[in-house]
């Protein structure tokens, strides 16, 4: 199990998504990996398609994924709780990491279709790899 970096979901497996975070710079030049649940990479990926849309007015604060201090946005998370069931939360995502946020997504959602017409069901394995 694993759990998910913005909302703490526990999973079996999550999707990866790449960051910079800005203090691993130098240890990670290649970038950390972050796992998001399905429902949050959905929430973040809506997001980034409103800044496109020109939706959504940027703020400056600190990302959740990478640490980063600057322009961000807000990403509404569902967060499981024991006595309500589900809490709505917000976070703040910095651009770099919603761009990331929609290469997974892309990724994952085309992944998510060639194996349901392949198999009929969707297999819990991680699938990091590139085409
Ligand atoms: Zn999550
Ligand atoms: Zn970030």
């Amino acid at each position: 199990m694993t759990d998910c970096d913005l909302c703490g979901r526990a999973l079996p497996t999550v999707n990866p998504v790449r960051t910079f975070p800005p203090l691993l710079k130098f240890a990670y030049p290649e970038g950390v990996w972050k796992g998001l649940c399905e429902t949050c990479l959905d929430s973040a990926q809506k997001t980034y398609l409103s800044i496109n849309k020109d939706e959504l007015s940027c703020r400056r604060n600190k990302c959740s994924l990478c640490g980063k201090k600057g322009r961000v946005y807000p990403v509404e998370l569902q967060v499981p709780s024991f006595s309500k069931g589900v809490v709505k939360k917000e976070v703040n995502v910095c651009t770099i990491c919603l761009e990331s946020v929609n290469e997974t997504y892309i990724r994952f959602k085309r992944e998510q279709l060639e194996e349901a017409h392949e198999e009929g069901r969707i297999h819990g394995h991680e699938h990091v790899h590139e085409h």
